[in-house]
């Protein structure tokens, strides 16, 4: 395959120009990153990645938590704990009390913006209904996603009309074949029902869509490859293609060994991946899970993501509880006041910011402004205010001075009034944001 495909340094320093003009690649471009195999040019891409995701959103990281409402599940995907064969697994689905609970401690530790992950089980649309809406009634959490099993365009409906902001769904794997090995049976061993979903969630009116392939199932070449080409394939057809590309890698699980798939990304490849989601999608939210180890994680946002989860527990009730059943192991475990410390240690801007939901900044819009290099200033100050807001609710001695001058120092070399706005949160305002 590399054969026919140029990876000449020449054609790969075209490839980058293109990109830090903030324009998509196309698929041809795509490949040559894909089979670049030069250490040295793969250096020179890193530090594009790094510029791009600099010229779009800035020094900001976006941080949020994962809250798992559900283990009980109908499907059976070899390599999830939570699967129906796994007799191990000690079952829990929250009741909309123990959603709430769990939100609001969440929301105590500073988080305003949480992924909710659910297994796929009876309680289905009328439970999903009634848990955002009582998270949003009863906590300080200001933005609900959600990754849930694919649906129909009505229950799509239902949930933006509740006010969900990007519904999430991972392809797994694009290879027809692993695909059908992997998933023998429930809704999930349908193929085609999943690799429409993302057309239905439109269709309902979602403009904020993440997609992603669960690393190590496949070949990442090919997965990574298509993945990109459905991105593509949406954004001719929607003007508007993937809000956030996730990058889930497969870890052990409860009686599963992640490495009997013979698919196992290195370290190396899996920074290459982050790097080419950034390229070929220049706008794109891309997203690191606690999946990853920390030293890991500090690298990848110098090679172009933008979002991590900080502090997740990946089973119902964790917060609270500690972890029972676990999707899968976890190998980054600070807390989010431990990410926080570390992002300012390293230069840039942790945000816990929910603006561009709240202001209707999605979609097609959302697209153009960060194509045309403007979202970083949203970005900046939002992140600024967000965090202004953790120090006066959250922050504590250290910490709590640490952030304090770096908010003056921003504040003072900022023009739009960044001190003003700071003053109003001190005296107890909320929410504040451009
Ligand atoms: N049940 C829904 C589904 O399968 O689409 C959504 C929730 S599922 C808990 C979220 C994602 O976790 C899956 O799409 C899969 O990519 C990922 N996952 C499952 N097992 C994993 C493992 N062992 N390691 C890493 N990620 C895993
Ligand atoms: Fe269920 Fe999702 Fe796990 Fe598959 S990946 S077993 S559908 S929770």
């Amino acid at each position: 395959m590399n054969n026919k495909i140029n990876t000449d340094p020449s054609r790969i320093r075209d490839i980058l120009a293109k990109s830090s003009q903030l324009e998509v690649l196309n698929l041809s471009e795509v490949s040559s990153l894909i089979a670049l195999r030069d250490r040295d040019v793969w250096d020179q891409v890193f530090e594009t990645a790094h510029r791009v995701k600099q010229m779009v959103y800035g020094k900001r990281v976006v941080l949020f938590a994962p809250l798992y409402l559900s283990n009980e599940c109908v499907n059976d995907c070899i390599y999830c704990g939570f699967r129906k064969s796994n007799r191990d697994a000690v079952r829990k689905s929250l009741s909309k009390e123990e959603a709430v609970t769990e939100a609001s401690l969440l929301a105590e530790r500073g988080y305003r913006r949480l992924l909710l992950v659910a297994s796929e089980h009876s309680a289905g649309i009328d439970y999903l209904e009634k848990v955002v809406d009582s998270i949003y009634k009863e906590t300080k959490i200001r933005i609900l996603h959600l990754n849930a099993a694919p649906m129909g365009v009505e229950e799509f409906r239902r949930l933006k009309e509740c006010g969900v902001g990007v519904y999430q769904c991972f392809q797994e794997t694009y290879h027809i074949p692993t695909y059908r090995f992997l998933h023998k049976s429930g809704p999930k061993a349908d193929y085609q029902l999943r690799l429409g979903v993302m057309d239905r969630a439109v269709e309902a009116g979602f403009e904020d869509i993440g997609m992603g392939v669960l690393l190590g199932l496949y070949d990442w070449r090919w997965d990574v490859g298509a993945l990109i080409a459905h991105s593509l394939r949406l954004m001719k057809k929607y003007g508007f293609g993937p809000h956030t590309l996730s990058v889930p890698r497969l870890q052990p699980s409860q009686g599963f060994d992640a490495v009997s798939t013979g698919y196992a990304v290195s370290d190396d490849d899996f920074r290459k991946i982050v790097a080419i989601f950034r390229l070929a999608l220049p706008y794109v939210g891309v997203v690191v899970s606690t999946r990853e180890s920390a030293d890991l994680r500090d690298e990848l946002f110098f090679t172009g993501a933008s979002q991590m989860s900080a502090g997740s527990k990946t089973s119902p009730w964790g917060y609270i509880n500690g972890d029972d059943t676990e999707q899968f192991e976890t190998g980054d475990k600070r807390s989010l006041n431990e990410v926080i410390d570390k992002i300012i240690s390293l230069g840039l801007i942790p945000s816990l910011c929910t603006a561009c939901y709240r202001e209707g900044r999605s979609g097609e819009r959302f697209r153009h402004i960060t194509e045309e290099g403007t979202m970083k200033r949203f970005c900046r100050e939002n992140a600024l205010l967000s965090l202004k807001e953790y120090v006066e609710d959250q922050a504590v001695g250290d910490r709590r001075d640490a952030l304090l001058r770096m908010l003056e120092h921003e504040g003072a070399v900022s023009t739009n009034g960044l001190i003003e706005k700071f003053r109003q949160i001190e005296q107890g305002k909320r929410d504040v944001h451009i």
